[in-house]
């Protein structure tokens, strides 16, 4: 090997190394503005660049955390001291963290269980996915069909997969359920919970699970945004939105590095209601809608797989999984008040989603808040839950934000996925009782 190829060898080596970014140092900080001059200093440190805020659409009495390097911990404190806020360091060592919940659940481990060689005292990067995938096709081919849904910007496929028991009559499935997993890329949980549930409508001997899996054909995709869960394994743990480069710029007087620009936030993307709240037209946030309504190809893919499934028989259920804050959002998000009766069954989506949550709570204890977004969270535009209530008859659409309530967010410990898919479980049994009982499977 001449000096040459020794050099570029080691050029690549440390190109590739260097990608990766390191979150050493950083503390996550949680704030919670209680009053307009709040919201208007957190905007100030958003563009001055001290640290990268989590969410990027502020309310006041809505907690927001912010990932703060060491260098600007001063600054930060400075530029808070002249507000209301007591800043609560919520993660002293963020890369820590990060690598800690990279490794197996050891502590407190619920199941050991595996299937089909997937387990859940970890989390699974997209090709282990995947392959699983592949295998539950081969494994049970009279039952479970492979689907593609569509390319996404890096041309990978959105890959999922059709659980049919019953064969459809003249082509027509009596009922069709769907279920959304990681929309934004860094929310892990939301995958190790479906790929939970694919195991369960397997393999369960409960009867209210073999009902669930049976009466339902169900459309799963674990990972909608596979280009956006593929770098935050690769390149940046915290990356929320897909890896569009269509919307690239200087994000320098946003505060953040230029990367940033390039991704839209898939659930705003959405074609109903869209830009109109809790949404951002500049690039260079978390919540950047897009140019449009639907100018990405995951977000087109999803609508298209929807449109054509809504005449292949009654939809009754699309379940979007996202992470954190344990709540059931029920549609729509950008209204409030007496607005929420838009949604004609807002009652009864109600009913169900409330009666999962008592459910949930009682096996560990978690509670879960019920609502429209604009009341338990904050407002949302251009969703795909709710553009699927929107576009389709279908009865139950719920967007569902998993464990915890902040404390790790998005690093949910290993620890957790099982006994957080126990209760999801537990949750999704008693909702579909109560939707049988509400009629919505007719008689
Ligand atoms: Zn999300």
């Amino acid at each position: 090997m001449n000096f040459s190829v020794i050099f570029s060898v080691l050029i690549i080596t440390a190109a590739a190394v260097a990608e990766k970014i390191s979150y050493k140092g950083f503390s996550v900080y949680k704030l919670t503005p209680k009053t307009n001059d709040d919201v208007l200093i957190l905007n100030h440190v958003r563009t001055e660049g001290v640290g990268e805020f989590w969410d990027d659409q502020f309310y006041i009495n809505y907690g927001v955390r912010i990932m703060v390097p060491k260098d600007n911990r001063k600054r930060f404190y400075d530029l808070i001291k002249k507000s209301s806020m007591e800043p609560e360091e919520a993660i002293k060592d963020l890369q820590g963290v990060i690598d800690e919940h990279l490794t197996p659940g050891t502590r407190n481990v619920v199941s050991n269980e595996s299937f089909l060689g997937m387990n859940w005292n970890q989390y699974h990067d997209l090709g282990q996915i995947n392959k699983w995938l592949d295998e539950i096709v081969k494994t049970y081919p009279s039952i479970v069909t492979s689907v593609v849904m569509g390319k996404s910007f890096e041309n990978r496929d959105i890959k999922g997969i059709i659980i049919r028991y019953r064969p459809r009559i003249n082509g027509t499935a009596p009922f069709i359920g769907m279920l959304e997993g990681t929309l934004h890329a860094r929310e892990w949980i939301t995958t190790a919970t479906i790929t939970w549930i694919i195991k369960e409508f397997l393999t369960s001997r409960n009867q209210d699970v073999r009902a669930l899996a049976e009466n339902i054909e169900w459309h799963i995709f674990p990972v909608v945004n596979p280009d956006g869960y593929v770098y935050t394994f690769t390149t940046n743990r915290m990356w929320r939105k897909n890896r569009s480069t269509n919307n690239f710029t200087s994000c320098e007087t946003s505060g953040v590095s230029d990367d940033m620009s390039n991704g839209v936030d898939l659930n705003r993307n959405f074609d109903f209601v869209w830009m109109s709240a809790g949404a951002s037209n500049n690039p260079c946030t978390n919540s950047f809608a897009g140019p449009v309504p639907f100018s990405e190809p995951e977000s087109r893919a999803i609508a298209n797989y929807v449109i054509s499934l809504n005449v292949q028989g009654k939809m009754i259920y699309y379940f979007g999984f996202h992470s954190y804050t344990q709540l059931i959002a029920i549609p729509f998000s950008h209204v409030t008040g007496q607005d929420v009766l838009l949604a004609k069954n807002y009652a009864d989506m109600f009913e169900i989603s409330i009666r999962g949550a008592e459910k949930l709570e009682q096996r560990f204890g978690t509670k879960y808040r019920v609502g429209v977004s604009a009341d338990i969270m904050y407002p949302m535009s251009g969703t795909s839950f709710d553009w699927v209530k929107h576009t389709t008859n279908i009865p139950v659409s719920l967007l569902i934000e998993l464990r915890d309530l902040g404390r790790y967010g998005f690093l949910l410990p290993a620890e957790e996925i099982i006994p957080n898919n126990l209760e999801i479980m537990d949750a999704l049994l008693e909702m579909d009782r109560t939707t049988r009982r509400l009629g919505y499977y007719g008689n």
